[in-house]
């Protein structure tokens, strides 16, 4: 087998330049996110797990007598390692059949009066059908909490997404549209809801020069790499290792240290995101041109399904362009032959979450909720890249791999 050079990341990340990197100007990135998604007031957090277990510890305190956290059996591990170290009991929900939504039915069924919150997931950017679950929440006293880790720029009828529900979270991680190497952002759409989230942030949250020091040599070093050349080096050579050991969680990006750092967002690193936010819109618009192209010449292809948003009126943004195979063979098949081929693909997540050894144990008696539609989701999801750095021709060659990927009956 030939090894590929990849220059293409994992997702269409929003490349730095060296003019965002300059030390003075504005720093207060929570005021100009606030103004872009079009609320009064965010927090900064150090990273999307932080500010959920931030909204959790609040929300324990507001109703010490709820203990269960509803989520997507098919999310970010992170999300059930933030409901542990709060002390909170998981509880698992099976994805619907034709979305990467939480299936009303079981949902339903998971939401009683010990129910804390709910965690409706806008998943790759793609928008989750928050109304939907609104009332059973509201109806059982509920807090909604929007999982928009993966959706920053993302609009349901004309506002940003994290608005319906009662608190919202993004993300500032690497590979997540804008980034500060790690960061959060945490809101909450009722001013009273947001003043004691404010209050809890002020009491725990403290600057750690460690941290700070080590997240903005890690910043420099991604606006450094961040370009088609050096990629191979810092993303590809790794994955080509990970993939040689056949180990794909650590491939797909799912080994999170069990750590989960709490701390401010220091002054340059904000600095930076301020900069570059000013260039996401732009980034956005581009992505979804792309996008649509590619989604026309993919849904010309039998057998594949391309997942849009769920919500009406929805405009999500494009990171990446979710697939969903006719068999997990057929996937693990593809994966196996070009994940490290160089044309962008990957997996949002390598399992459900009771299908990680390292941690079905934070989930307790969860383990057993069942989640046949998720699993079956896990096994045959996969994302295509929608990095600029993906070319046409590049793309072009991805969908030739793909037309050889035909549902079993056709294969004959
Ligand atoms: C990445 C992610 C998180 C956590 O965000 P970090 O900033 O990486 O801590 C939470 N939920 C989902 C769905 C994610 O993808």
């Amino acid at each position: 087998m030939t090894a590929h050079r990849i220059s293409v990341p994992p997702t269409a990340g929003l490349a730095l330049r060296w003019s965002d990197l300059r030390p003075w100007g504005d720093a207060r990135l929570d005021r100009a996110l606030a103004a872009w998604l079009g609320v009064d007031d965010v927090l900064l957090e150090c990273s999307g797990t932080s500010a959920l277990t931030l909204a959790l510890r609040t929300l324990r305190q507001l109703a010490p007598d709820r203990c269960e956290v509803v989520v997507p059996a098919y999310t970010c591990p992170l999300v059930a390692l933030a409901v542990a170290q709060c002390g909170l009991q998981l509880r698992l929900c099976d994805l619907s059949p034709d979305a990467l939504d939480m299936d009303s039915s079981p949902l339903h069924a998971l939401i009683s009066h010990r129910t804390l919150a709910v965690v409706p997931t806008h998943l790759g950017g793609r928008v989750a059908d928050v109304a939907s679950v609104l009332p059973r929440a509201q109806a059982c006293g509920a807090y909604v909490i929007e999982d928009a880790a993966q959706a920053l720029g993302a609009s349901v009828q004309g506002r940003s997404v994290g608005l319906q529900g009662d608190i919202a979270l993004f993300s500032l991680a690497v590979g997540k549209g804008l980034s500060t190497y790690e960061g959060g952002v945490l809101l909450a759409r009722d001013p009273a809801l947001m003043a004691v989230l404010r209050a809890q942030h002020q009491q725990s949250i403290r600057p750690h020069l460690g941290w700070e020091l080590r997240r903005s040599l890690e910043l420099l070093g991604y606006a450094a790499a961040f370009r088609p050349a050096l990629l191979d080096l810092v993303y590809g050579a790794p994955l080509r290792r990970s993939l040689a050991r056949g180990a794909w969680v650590e491939a797909a990006g799912d080994d999170f240290d069990s750590h989960i750092p709490q701390h401010s967002l220091g002054a340059w690193r904000q600095r930076v995101g301020l900069r570059a936010l000013a260039r996401l819109r732009t980034h956005w618009a581009h992505a979804h041109q792309q996008a649509q192209r590619r989604i026309a010449q993919l849904r010309a292809l039998p057998g594949l399904e391309v997942l849009g948003d769920t919500a009406p009126q929805a405009q999500g943004i494009w990171p990446v362009i979710l697939l969903r195979l006719p068999s997990a063979a057929q996937r693990d098949a593809l994966m196996r032959a070009h994940w490290a081929s160089g044309w962008g693909l990957s997996l949002p997540f390598s399992h459900i979450l009771p299908d990680y050894a390292r941690y079905a144990p934070l989930l307790g008696d969860a383990v057993h909720d069942p989640v046949p539609q998720a699993r079956d989701w896990a096994q045959r999801l996969l994302a295509i890249s929608n990095s600029a750095w993906l070319s046409d021709a590049l793309f072009a060659q991805l969908l030739d791999a793909l037309k050889q990927t035909r549902p079993p009956s056709a294969a004959g």
